[in-house]
């Protein structure tokens, strides 16, 4: 059976993108190919303040206890190694019990599955028909993929998805989404690294939907945002753009959201609040 390092498990409401507002059951695993750090700190290195909860974290149980950090990635437990024996590993038919568990009805209803990370595509792609499989998942109708979009997918994987739609009898009411969280040169990484059209059209190309996602704080940001939008539109990319505010506190965030929103507005692309920031401060598990 079919194993997952899994950093998070846990039901609550989209905060981001397309899927706003949908309450949802968020996987997320371990691991992740970036070490986005940003805000000056150099490539592989955690935030200040995330370093000095590394240093400490042998006095922290669970994901949920971890303190939120306000400069870096917002994730960095689910990729520092750190951080990795707050994640354990579980097979398919624990995650499946578990989110039965957390979900109101004890079963699937109209909840979407949010398969996140750290990046939620790497070696991983392996284990996902064993559980996407299992019996208790087949109420299943929803799924979006948030990935930073760089990572191939395996040819039995991409055939998986290709059929995952049309595998069960109530098949025409099944959804696959990719939100591509495209990483800009303020992250640390390289810009060959980070942009990958042709990734990003073999999303598109197994009938999924596809939409990217980027991180705006400066005006650098948002012409490199620009920059990218256009090569993923000459190699192909159809979907929508959204520009999201940076700011994992909401102290952060409240500076430059209405911004972000004016940007978005003047340039014929979408604004993508990030409602966890007002609703649950962004708190771990949510
Ligand atoms: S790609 Fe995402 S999860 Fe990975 S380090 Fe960058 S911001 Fe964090």
């Amino acid at each position: 059976m079919s194993k997952l390092k899994i950093a998070e498990l846990f039901y609550s409401i989209q905060g981001e993108g397309r899927y706003m507002g949908v309450p949802s059951v968020f996987l997320r695993t371990f691991g992740c190919n970036f070490k986005c750090a940003g805000f000056g700190m150099p490539k592989g290195q955690l935030s200040v303040e995330a370093d000095e909860i590394a240093e400490v974290v042998h006095m922290y149980n669970k994901y949920e206890e971890l303190p939120l950090v306000s400069t870096g990635c917002d994730s960095y437990a689910s990729w520092h190694p750190s951080f990795k024996d707050l994640s354990p590993m579980l097979t398919s038919d624990a995650i499946a019990e578990r989110i039965c568990e957390i979900l109101p009805h004890k079963e699937w209803h109209n909840e979407h599955l949010v398969i996140t990370g750290g990046e939620p595509l790497l070696g991983w792609q392996r284990a996902y028909p064993d559980l996407l499989n299992h019996p208790k998942m087949q109420g299943l109708r929803e799924i979006t993929f948030e990935t930073n979009g760089t990572q191939e997918l395996s040819e039995d994987f991409k055939q998986y998805l290709k059929d995952w739609p049309w595998q069960h009898k109530d098949s025409f009411s099944r959804e696959l989404t990719f939100s591509v969280s495209a990483k800009l040169p303020c992250s640390g990484e390289k810009w060959e690294d980070a942009i990958k059209p042709s990734v990003v059209k073999t999303y598109q190309d197994i009938g999924a939907n596809v939409y990217l996602k980027f991180v705006i704080s400066t005006e650098q940001d948002f012409e490199d945002a620009q920059r990218a939008i256009k090569e993923f539109r000459d190699g192909g990319f159809r979907g929508h753009v959204y520009l999201m505010p940076v700011g994992g506190v909401e102290s952060v965030y409240a500076l430059n959201n209405r911004r972000v929103a004016e940007l978005a507005m003047n340039s014929g692309l979408r604004y993508s609040d990030r409602l966890q920031v007002p609703l649950f401060k962004n708190e771990w598990g949510t």
